[in-house]
């Protein structure tokens, strides 16, 4: 059995409804890679997530076109005045990601929330939105032309309505570009979404997805334009997002790799945080000594290596 270091980070923002963040650290011949699936996600889907940890550690990435990588910052779904001092202390990113459509909130407080936005990205800023599935179609068609008005424009909505038939609707109803996330990663069939025309770009992450190769691959037979996420990782995730950025024949759109900042400390010896809205397309070393966990979330994590680990040996 392959040995892992475990982390446990907290975060220095409540996330997608965690406050501490945690995975293995695998070491390889090519180097270090991240296993990181969310707590509450089952073997089955935490499968990929190994397999692009297993492709980071042992065998690399392809060769990069580029040494740099525009990121957006992300403007969780907190009041402006919140939302204009993390646009301000972005360190330069001139895309902003705006989260939208959060429970309990209502369409006026992401107006708001956008207007600030835009005060503080200025007029040739890009502002995209996610709603992370939040809408009816009914409600996506209502609400994003208000948004747009609201940004001063908007670059995209990401992920509007939950399934790809309700995106293909909501695509068909507004003017604003739709991009699909949970749609490809989620999906038990990636290409629906090219089938039914349901987006204009997709957004891939590097672990759901299976690694580096396996999105360049889904990138080329989805045929559209890609932004590269996160999963929430430290920067030894986030490099193997950098190398799929890095590596993409063709990219248009900063991506949604800046978010090692949301953790209260990383393990690497240069952590992946942007200069001028951009990162570099490199790995940084890990600090052995750095990384670490209660004992019993390190039992936790071998354990679920091995049960994952196995569904791969018996494929
Ligand atoms: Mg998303």
């Amino acid at each position: 059995m392959r040995e892992g270091l475990v982390y446990s980070i907290p975060l220095t923002t409540r996330f997608r409804g965690i406050d501490v963040r945690e995975g293995m650290l695998l070491r390889g011949d090519a180097g270090w890679g991240e296993f990181s699936p969310f707590l509450e996600y089952d073997d089955p889907v935490a499968r990929p997530w190994l397999d692009a940890a297993l492709e980071a550690a042992d065998e690399g990435w392809p060769e990069p076109l580029r040494t740099s990588i525009p990121v957006n910052v992300t403007v969780p779904a907190c009041d402006p005045e919140r939302a204009r001092a993390i646009v301000l202390a972005s360190n330069g990113c001139r895309t902003a990601k705006v989260k939208v459509a959060e429970r309990g909130q209502d369409v006026a407080e992401d107006e708001a929330r956008l207007e600030a936005v835009r005060d503080a990205l200025g007029t040739d800023g890009l502002i995209r939105v996610d709603a992370n599935g939040g809408w009816t179609v009914a409600e996506a068609v209502a609400r994003i032309p208000l948004l747009d008005r609201a940004a001063g424009g908007l670059e995209y909505v990401e992920q509007p309505s939950p399934s790809v038939e309700d995106l293909a609707a909501v695509r068909r109803r507004v003017d604003v570009p739709i991009a699909a996330d949970e749609s490809i990663r989620r999906a038990a069939d990636p290409y629906r979404v090219r089938d039914l025309a349901a987006a204009d770009i997709a957004v891939l992450k590097v672990q759901p997805l299976g690694g580096v190769r396996a999105c360049l691959r889904i990138a080329e037979d989805i045929g559209l334009p890609v932004v590269v996420s996160s999963a929430l990782e430290t920067s030894v995730g986030i490099a193997a997002g950098l190398a799929l950025a890095a590596a993409l024949p063709s990219l248009e759109h900063a991506c949604g790799l800046a978010t090692v900042q949301l953790l209260a400390s990383d393990p690497t010896s240069a952590p992946l945080l942007p200069v001028d809205g951009h990162l570099p397309v490199v790995r940084p070393e890990v600090v052995e000594a750095a990384v670490s966990a209660p004992p019993e979330r390190i039992a936790h994590w071998q354990a679920r290596l091995a049960a994952v680990a196995a569904l791969r040996e018996d494929r």
